[in-house]
């Protein structure tokens, strides 16, 4: 049996009668660029999130980085982020003339490590940036409480937590603004690059409207050096017609993962924690084990796709060769274990199953 990391295409069969829709829809109307149908999924996605606003733009980098650039952040300010996370969290930071700080991650929930926030912390520090890695939120109690006591603003970086909840309350409604990917990979997932951030601050959601599309509000008036990065109307029709399944297609991930702990559970490798109050969405089902790459190797001869998310830590990349006055020796580590499952909506029984039974054969 082929156990494919994660089956993109089935999603597309199950709805293909409202993507065709969507899709013939924007190519009637000749109208591709900040139109209705962007408008129309802002306000879905604002209501999904809990939020005032939502601002959709060209992919979830952009979403970081405009969000901070909104704020003001820029040239000679420091902003905190993971030691281990996708490299864009950093990039996000480095794109507005900032400084990316790493602070280490907690090794059992792999998000930022509230003990290790304040040390880190300079007159420079504007902001905090935690990601929601892996689909669980960070511990944003915690975080809001040392950003409100140094006076840091939060911006959340919840590309892979679409619907993750901490206590009831999901990511974009902690922080001072969330920035959300729609890459075809995540959990609602566009076909071709989009993302949004959402805010309840009506000053940053304006800047950030203006920032998107080339710092005009009115054609030919250009108030600031913006960008050209905006959600386009067939992926904002295409999202739309796919937001009404994704609390359905999360809940599928979460009996995966539910089975994958119970069953794997005796196994001599490092399964997912998930504190007390979390509801994640298992954007990815990540395990550690020393010889992770062998591991991997045995996987697939039993016909089990994994990848590795991600083998490099930001700081050990030649991007980032000049950050000397720093080491995170727990983000190396979780770089050379990490191992992510397949998971994902449309996993057969079948094939849960038989990653269970290739991994009880590999490691018993
Ligand atoms: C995917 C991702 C991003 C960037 O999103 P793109 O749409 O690929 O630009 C940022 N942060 C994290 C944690 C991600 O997983």
């Amino acid at each position: 049996m082929k156990v494919p990391f994660l089956d993109i295409a089935a999603a597309h069969v199950e709805l293909r009668g409202v993507l065709d829709a969507a899709w013939h829809r924007v190519v009637d109307s000749a109208y591709f660029i900040t139109g209705p149908e962007v408008t129309a999924f802002e306000a879905a996605f604002a209501q999904y999130c809990g939020t005032k606003h939502c601002i959709g733009v060209g992919n979830g980098l952009d979403a970081l980085s405009i969000q901070l650039r909104a704020a003001g952040i820029g040239e000679g300010d420091e902003v905190i982020v993971p030691s281990h996370t996708f490299i864009a969290t950093w990039y996000a930071v480095s794109h507005t003339g900032a400084t990316p700080v790493p602070v280490e991650i907690d090794p059992a929930t792999y998000n930022l490590d509230p003990a290790r926030i304040e040390r880190a912390i300079t007159s420079r520090t504007k902001a905090i940036m935690p990601v929601h890695l892996y689909g669980q939120l960070a511990q944003m109690d915690a975080i809001m409480d040392i950003a409100r006591n140094h006076g840091l603003r939060v911006f959340e970086d919840a590309a892979q937590a679409v619907g993750a909840r901490l206590n009831g309350t999901i990511a974009g409604q902690f922080g001072d603004g969330a920035g959300y990917s729609f890459y075809p990979g995540k959990n609602l997932g566009a076909l071709g690059d989009g993302g949004a951030i959402v805010t309840n601050d009506d000053e940053l959601a304006e800047r950030a409207r203006v920032i998107r599309n080339y710092g005009s509000r009115q054609k030919y008036h250009h108030e600031l050096i913006g960008y050209n990065t905006r959600l386009d109307e067939l992926q904002a029709a295409l999202l739309h017609a796919k937001l009404p399944v994704i609390d359905a297609w999360n809940a599928r991930r979460q009996q995966v993962a539910a089975t994958y702990l119970d069953r794997l559970s005796d196994l001599d490798i490092v399964l997912p924690t998930v504190p007390a109050g979390h509801a994640p969405v298992w954007h990815l089902f990540v395990i550690r084990h020393p010889r992770r790459d062998w591991l991997r190797e045995q996987l697939l001869a039993e016909g089990v796709e994994t990848i590795i998310h991600y083998p490099i830590a930001p700081l050990q990349q030649p991007a980032y060769a000049d950050m000397v006055a720093h080491s995170a020796p727990v983000a190396e580590q979780v770089a050379g274990e990490v191992l992510s499952l397949p998971i994902g909506p449309h996993m057969s029984d079948a094939q849960v199953d038989h990653v269970v039974a290739s991994l009880r054969k590999i490691l018993s």
